[in-house]
């Protein structure tokens, strides 16, 4: 009893994970060759994305691309604010 290789899901329904909120449970893919969970969350943004469990819960996914996408722009930003700067300087 417990055996046979089966693990517990651990529902992530209604969590949330940075930016995403967890929708459902979607089925798993084939192309992996162990199935893992994923859900289907709802950003912030309103962009819908599909995740693996454990990077919600590693924290390794927090939002649909978009915090990443808005985090390099804001590195270009910053690195363009700071050659100002240098040239200021000079
Ligand atoms: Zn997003």
């Amino acid at each position: 009893m417990g055996r046979g290789g089966s693990y517990t899901l651990i529902d992530l329904a209604g969590r949330t994970f940075g930016r995403l909120t967890v929708l459902e449970r979607v089925p798993n893919d084939d192309r992996y060759s162990r199935p893992r969970p994923l859900w289907l969350c709802q950003c912030k943004c309103g962009n819908k994305t599909v995740v693996i469990g454990a990077n919600l819960r590693d924290g390794k996914t927090k939002s649909c691309g978009c915090l990443r996408k808005e985090k390099s722009a804001e590195n270009s930003r910053k690195a363009r604010e700071a050659l100002k700067n240098a040239r200021a300087h000079n």
